[in-house]
């Protein structure tokens, strides 16, 4: 990995928030102020490619980026706020049903968050 790429890798796999390609490129900026938008672009691309980080792409929102580790993801259909939460591994179950080995799942729960329900 280039300088760039681990220092986006550990943005990524430190943030709790699931970071857009702007937040990402805010929060480098501060450690390496001649940085451009499209250098983190590319390095971005580039940890996407290898499989180091994961692209989140959601109906009607801008792209985010995300660590790899396996967890769910549960969307506010109210405002949007994607939160991770960890669902016991269905891979057996689903394996079971289709009688075929698979690779993984993507999970999206879609709910209304606890602050849009006040
Ligand atoms: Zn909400
Ligand atoms: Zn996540």
């Amino acid at each position: 990995m280039t300088r760039y790429e681990k220092k986006i890798f550990n943005i990524i796999n430190t943030s709790h928030s699931h970071m857009t390609i702007d937040e990402i490129y805010n929060t480098l900026k501060k450690e390496e102020p001649k940085v451009v938008l499209a250098t983190v672009y590319n390095n971005v691309n580039k940890l996407v490619q290898s499989g180091k980080i994961a692209k989140l792409s959601i109906e009607g929102q801008i792209d985010r980026y995300d660590k790899t580790l396996k967890h769910d993801h549960l969307i506010c259909s109210v405002c949007g706020k994607i939160s991770d939460y960890s669902f016991t591994d269905l891979t057996a179950k689903l394996e079971e049903e289709l009688g075929e080995v698979i690779e993984g799942y993507d999970l999206r729960i879609r709910y209304v968050c606890p602050d849009c329900r006040k």
